[in-house]
């Protein structure tokens, strides 16, 4: 960027020469000084003497006499004079000179007769100023057209011409003016400087990317300036202050011309230069400090926005680049904001620079995949575990992803089992290593197996070392036979026989227990040389003979339930798992062929304890000891007697475990 500043720019002579008279007034504390109007067209310079305790003021009806009142630069009519005499006023003039000769012009023509012609903006205190030394019936034109339709024949005619007017615009109207009037003196007012200044902003806005033009927006000098930068250069700004230029101005390599009004101070374009020294300067810090990013670079850049569709990141670059939520991570499951938040350090991949928005498209995904297939290389180098999510089963196997690459598992790899239902492993995450890898097809083998088989080596070991007889373990039951359960206790499996299972009489194992169930077993004998186990599953207190031992005394009644029913008695249950024999000679106070007359399976019933053999395991019971005697034929007394003593071999049906 270069820039260049205006000779010309800044105040005037008639400006300067303005501010220092009133400068030296607000020296001045005795008095109270006011300025009718604002003393220049700058809101910075005014406020400046407002502060100092100089304040405009619009009319002077304002004003109660005594004061000292300030006429600008602009002046002022005749009239304006002659008002604060009356009032008493004292006038403090810096009326410029140039601006003063205009009046006199005005006055002594308009007294010799002449129709009075003002080239300028009929609204600008100026002009306003002229007309009032010619009683305000002035012509006043600001454009060609307006002079075009002028009529002064057989007039006089004097022309003078506003000081900040446009010098080509007055020839244009002025040779309008010469061709409808015969006797006509025109006088050039346009003021040297800002004639100069705005000869210097054209040939400096020809030659310039950028023009600044300073001054209050109010300021008809400055506008004008603005107009005519605007009429040749592509850019230009009007500004108060250098403050007020818009933001993400790009001046990058652009030449900038600064020019100013006459209202605006030295103060204001000094400033300007120094922020555009300093833009410059910031500009080329910024520039040497901004990466250039070319497509396929690796660069860190800060995450500074986290949106569901894409993360914007900060490069260190001109602009910011953005993750689509398909490049954020090599998880087709992952989010935007589980895998970053704000603030984060991210490493990237440029995939696209210099794209239709400007943007520049990165890829976390692409940079983990290439970083994940060198991690599989040296993880099937040292035989590590790695973990993955079966995706779905294949011929002969199944595909687990591992950070985006599919890994195949043969069924043979797949579980323990050779014929393990697959399917059953789909949306599991399971560990596996790497058995198989062809880098440049980038395909892999893995095995789940391997896994298993070392876990299982390891368990077993460490089971062997601390097995012992009557140790208690957690097991698994793993599968059922007729003949008992295989509870997994830790990599080794023992058996539990049936009659190990239940303190009743049970059928079938699965009667107590299913494939999968966890239950309490306890060693109850290793073969060391076949490594057989034999498991104990029952437990001493839940030993039906122990327990009953509280619930029935010998000689006293009981409430026992009929469970079976045979030719010489009813086995009664007394709890479960403990059962006593009614003989037929005890079920009735007479004689009976056929107990399942007199008893029903199901039915409750008082029975006395009549013998307890706790070694063998037998409970002998009786409903007729607790029946009213009944006198009974002598041959049926002696038969009773014989069949209570007669079948041993009956008897022994009578135990129950
Ligand atoms: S521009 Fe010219 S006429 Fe106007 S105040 Fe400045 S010096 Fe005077």
């Amino acid at each position: 960027m270069s820039i260049t500043v205006a000779k010309t720019a800044g105040f005037c002579f008639g400006v300067a020469r303005a501010v220092d008279i009133v400068e030296k007034c607000c020296e001045d504390k005795d008095n109270k000084y006011y300025t009718l109007g604002p003393i220049i067209h700058n809101k910075h310079v005014v406020d400046d003497f407002s502060r100092k305790g100089i304040s405009p003021i619009e009319d002077i009806e304002e004003l109660s006499g005594g004061e000292k009142l300030i006429i600008r630069t602009h002046g002022v009519g005749k009239d304006i004079y002659d008002r604060l005499k009356e009032k008493n006023v004292e006038i403090i003039d810096v009326t410029c000179p140039f601006v003063k000769k205009i009046h006199n012009i005005v006055e002594r023509h308009h007294k010799e007769g002449y129709k009075i012609v003002i080239v300028g903006d009929k609204n600008h205190p100026e002009v306003m100023g002229i007309n009032g030394w010619c009683e305000n019936c002035a012509a006043i034109f600001a454009t060609p057209e307006e002079a075009k339709n002028a009529n002064f024949e057989n007039q006089k005619v004097c022309v003078v011409a506003q000081t900040t007017f446009v010098q080509e615009v007055f020839k244009k109207i002025v040779t309008f003016l010469k061709k409808t009037c015969n006797d006509i003196v025109i006088f050039g007012t346009i003021c040297n400087a800002t004639e100069e200044r705005q000869g210097e902003a054209r040939e400096l806005a020809s030659k310039s990317d950028v023009m600044i033009v300073l001054g209050g927006v109010n300021s008809s000098n400055t506008q004008k300036l603005y107009s005519i930068c605007k009429g040749v250069c592509p850019t230009a700004y009007c500004l108060e202050r250098i403050g007020d230029l818009p933001q993400g101005c790009d001046f990058d390599s652009k030449r900038v011309g600064i020019t100013a009004g006459a209202s605006t101070p030295a103060v204001i374009i000094k400033e300007a230069i120094g922020k555009m020294e300093n833009f410059e300067s910031f500009e080329a810090l910024m520039e040497e400090s901004l990466k250039t990013l070319n497509t396929g670079d690796i660069v860190k850049g800060t995450v500074i926005e986290v949106r569901p569709n894409e993360v914007i990141v900060d490069l260190g670059a001109k602009q910011d680049g953005f993750i689509p939520a398909g490049e954020i991570s090599d998880d087709p499951n992952a989010t935007t904001d589980s895998v970053c938040k704000v603030g984060d350090e991210i490493e990237v991949f440029v995939v696209r620079v210099n794209d239709a928005d400007g943007n520049i498209m990165l890829s976390k995904r692409k940079l983990d995949t290439v970083k994940t297939w060198e991690n599989v290389k040296k993880a099937a180098d040292v035989g590590e575990v790695l973990e993955g999510k079966v995706t779905e089963v294949v011929n002969k196997g199944m595909i687990v992803n591992y950070k985006g690459y599919k890994v195949f598992v043969p069924a043979s790899q797949a579980s323990e089992k050779r014929d393990a239902d697959l399917s059953e492993f789909v949306g599991k995450v399971v560990a596996f290593k790497i058995i198989d890898i062809n880098d440049r097809r980038k395909r892999l083998v893995g095995s789940v197996r391997v896994i298993l088989d070392a876990q299982k080596k390891e368990l077993q070991e460490k089971f062997w070392e601390s097995a012992a007889v009557g140790k208690v373990y957690t097991g698994v039951v793993k599968s059922i036979t007729n003949f008992g359960a295989f509870v997994d206790i830790g990599g080794v499996d023992g058996l539990v026989h049936v009659s190990e299972l239940s303190w009743k009489h049970i059928k079938h194992p699965s009667e107590v227990v299913s494939v999968g169930d966890s239950i309490e077993v306890y060693i109850k004998d290793i073969k060391e040389d076949t490594k057989k186990i034999s498991l104990g599953f029952k437990k001493a207190e839940d030993n039906p003979w122990e327990i009953v031992k509280s619930k029935i005394t010998l000689g006293e009644p009981a409430t026992v339930k009929i469970v079976r029913i045979m030719p010489y008695g009813a086995f009664a249950e007394i709890i479960p798992g403990v059962d006593g024999l009614i003989h037929i000679s005890q079920i009735a106070n007479r004689r009976i062929d056929n107990p399942a007359a007199e008893l029903k399976i199901g039915e409750s019933v008082e029975a006395k304890v009549t013998e307890i053999d706790w070694d063998n395991k037998k409970i002998a019971l009786s409903i007729r000891a607790l029946l009213p005697v009944e006198e009974a034929p002598a041959e049926v007394v002696a038969e009773e007697v014989a069949e209570v003593e007669a079948p041993a071999e009956e008897a022994s049906d009578a135990t129950e475990e």
